[in-house]
């Protein structure tokens, strides 16, 4: 590759100087696969372009927010034409209530809802709104889920018995961790224990509803239905992040799919349409104690900025106006058709996951995935080898075993014919 990536590696070793790791997000370096990352020069449609020219068909897309593809050209089209009239006023604007009025029309229990910058700031947020509500300071987190980088949601399950959260990251204060309690997702036996335990100490339980950021888990059957009923018995506040979720699954997010409403909603990725966006939206007696309305302080010289406002405009109404969807619905299907007889070689040693436009490859003999350790348990090796060969053929995927795949609706059938044979020669070359 790397006679083929020069101009890459030349910016990775000037970056390297200068910012560190290279990058400014961590597994963008490319660690956990191996090789150099590449620098993008461009997007459009599916495809990505490097600094030096050559084309890949690609599967992170940004991490999530781009179900439109690359560079679409409605949502362009409305950053460009709002750029014309000037990019921040701090001071408030017609699209922030437009946009606001989208969200609180397709995400069934959200009536108000607040623009941040970032899906972090967004749990932040929604995490000292819960707090504010209910006096009270635990939370209870996932393993296996992620929530942003905010110091208390750094937590790692304690060891052994103990549900009490240990940092997981350096500068992160054993304080800081000490009101976070980590539990494993789709047990709920555990979470009715904890709250047992704890009862009248924690202010809200935080999931991700589909985990999608330790590879794929999906819920067991009844798992958030019990989740929400355990909230209510225990008066405790449910937050669903659905930065990935939100948008993705359907339209109202994984609360419409799987039926269950949380208290508060987190959002990021779509809602943005590429742009730096999150936002978080609860019923109105819990949002009416944000700032300046209530006593929970919340702020942000760019939130709400015309910019980003456009952009989630413009991809919103797109999404609805193709039936978004249900395309991606049958696309999905069909890559998933693709790949079965590809995959089918190597069953018992590659599990294909996928739910609606999400996709995870793990090369693990477990037929389903439920839990962190399940995923902890795959070859990841394995997996670096995968991507590299991925690589060679065309094909970007995430890099790291540890990511999902996103398809958006600019992923035509050409693309997804081509994905398929470039996995099939990766497995044979691989395994
Ligand atoms: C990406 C993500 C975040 C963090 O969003 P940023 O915009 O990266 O700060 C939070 N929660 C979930 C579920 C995410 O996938």
């Amino acid at each position: 590759m790397s006679g083929k990536t020069k101009n890459s590696v030349e910016l990775y070793s000037r970056a390297l100087d200068v910012i560190p790791g290279g990058v400014n997000s961590p597994v963008r370096a490319f660690r956990s696969v191996g090789g150099d990352p590449l620098f993008i020069k461009s997007g459009a449609g599916a495809r990505l372009t490097d600094e030096d020219g050559n084309s890949y068909i690609d599967y992170c897309m940004s991490w999530g927010p781009l179900i439109l593809g690359h560079a679409d050209p409605d949502v362009v089209e409305a950053v460009r034409n709002t750029a014309l009239l000037g990019t921040s006023f701090g001071a408030p604007n017609r699209m922030e209530v437009e946009i606001a009025e989208m969200v609180s029309e397709r995400v069934p229990s959200i009536e108000k809802v607040r623009f941040v910058n970032s899906g972090t700031e967004a749990v932040m947020s929604a995490v000292r709104l819960a707090r504010g509500y209910t006096g009270r300071d635990r939370i209870i987190k996932f393993d296996g889920c992620y929530h942003g980088h905010a110091d208390y949601l750094l937590v790692a399950a304690g060891s052994g018995l103990a549900t009490l959260g240990a940092p997981d990251s350096a500068g992160v204060t054993k304080n800081n961790a000490s009101d976070t309690i980590v539990l494993p997702f789709n047990d709920p036996q555990r979470l009715e224990d904890a709250l047992k335990k704890e009862q009248g100490m924690v202010a809200a339980i935080i999931l991700e509803p589909v985990p999608c950021n330790y590879g794929l888990i999906l819920p067991e059957k009844g798992y958030l239905e019990e989740a929400r009923r355990l909230c209510d018995r225990f008066e405790v506040l449910l937050i669903f992040d659905e930065v990935i979720t939100g948008f993705r699954l359907a339209p109202g997010g994984a609360q419409a799919y799987y039926n269950v409403l949380p208290d508060i909603t987190t959002l990021g990725k779509i809602i943005g349409g590429g742009l730096p966006v999150g936002a978080y939206g609860a019923g109105a007696d819990i949002m009416s104690r944000v700032a300046p309305e209530g006593a929970v302080y919340q702020a942000g010289t760019l939130s709400g900025n015309p910019l980003a406002m456009a952009a989630g405009i413009a991809a919103l109404r797109k999404l609805d106006s193709l039936k978004a969807w249900q395309i991606l619905r049958e696309r999905s299907e069909k890559f998933r058709s693709y790949l079965e007889p590809v995959i089918s070689k190597y069953e018992g040693r590659l599990l294909f996951t996928r739910l609606e436009s999400i996709f995870t490859f793990t090369f693990t003999g477990k037929g389903r995935i439920s839990s962190l350790e399940d995923v902890k348990e795959a070859d990841m090796k394995l997996f670096a080898e995968f991507h590299r060969e991925m690589l060679k053929r065309g094909v970007y995927l995430s890099p790291s075993g540890f990511e999902v795949g996103f398809l958006s609706t600019a992923h035509g059938d050409d693309d997804l014919a081509k994905t398929a044979s470039a996995v099939e020669e990766s497995l044979r070359e691989i395994m």
